[in-house]
């Protein structure tokens, strides 16, 4: 479904990203773990079309996707961004309502909305209130939301637990499976590569802009040198 071609991106004399391939097939959940600093948001950033490669391509669906930001969010790719990003001085209604602004169909809309709230009974208790005083974690419930409002078909994920609390991190992951099961694909990144590794099909391992290993996530999950460095096992 998604497929990037040896991606380079540099960021003035910082090579960022090194020559990437990764591929997500539809209905997958696909998991990109590595420690800061490796490339994984320059890597999000790209496919959205934010940051722009020096070399290489991307292809959704069989065809080149031309990298500019509304015509991939039009094509169904939509990303939820680290730091969650939502519009502090809006109601948790009218965040959601945005996600949903390059569409016209009022009544499906309002199924969408309502179909976020079950999903998320905590935005539908807090609908009124402002999205900036929400904690991190209701925050990260509405990123998520307001994402799924556009109905994409592939979700791109960036740390959504980054900053959570345990149990609600068990939360996070948990909806993303069950956003998995509506049928959407999903490219997460993550630092906690244990919870990705569990919830996900397949992984790659990026280090300083590489992949370095790739491969079923309970292959990587069970991989010597992942256990040591990602998983604190020695
Ligand atoms: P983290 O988990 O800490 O978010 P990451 O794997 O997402 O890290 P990136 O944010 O993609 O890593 O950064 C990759 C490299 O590119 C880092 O060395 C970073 O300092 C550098 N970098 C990222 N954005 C920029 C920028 N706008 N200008 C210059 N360098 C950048």
């Amino acid at each position: 479904m998604l497929k990037v071609k040896n991606l380079h991106v540099y960021y003035g004399g910082i090579h960022a990203l090194k020559g990437i391939n990764v591929e997500v097939n539809q209905g997958e959940i696909v998991t990109i773990i590595g420690s800061n600093g490796a490339g994984k948001s320059t890597l999000l950033n790209t496919i959205t079309g934010i940051v722009k490669p020096k070399e290489g391509e991307i292809f959704y669906k069989g065809e080149k996707l031309s990298l500019i930001p509304h015509k991939i969010v039009a094509k169904g790719i939509c990303q939820v961004p680290e730091g969650r990003l939502v519009f502090a001085n809006l109601t948790v209604k009218d965040n959601l309502l945005l996600g949903a602004y390059l569409r016209k169909d009022k009544a499906e809309i309002n199924k969408d909305l309502q179909n976020v709230y079950e999903i998320f009974p905590r935005l539908k208790e807090r609908e009124k209130q402002m999205a900036g005083t929400l904690s991190g974690g209701e925050q990260q419930m509405l990123a998520i939301g307001r994402a799924l409002m556009g109905r994409p078909e592939i979700m791109l994920l960036d740390e959504p637990s980054l900053g959570l609390a345990p149990l609600l991190v068990d939360t996070i992951f948990k909806i993303i499976l069950d956003i998995k099961k509506m049928g959407k694909t999903i490219l997460l990144v993550e630092q906690n590569a244990f919870k990705a590794l569990e919830i996900a099909d397949r992984a790659y391992v990026l280090e300083q802009g590489r992949i370095t290993l790739e491969g079923g996530a309970k292959d990587i999950a069970s991989d010597p040198k992942v256990q040591e460095a990602y998983l604190g096992k020695r």
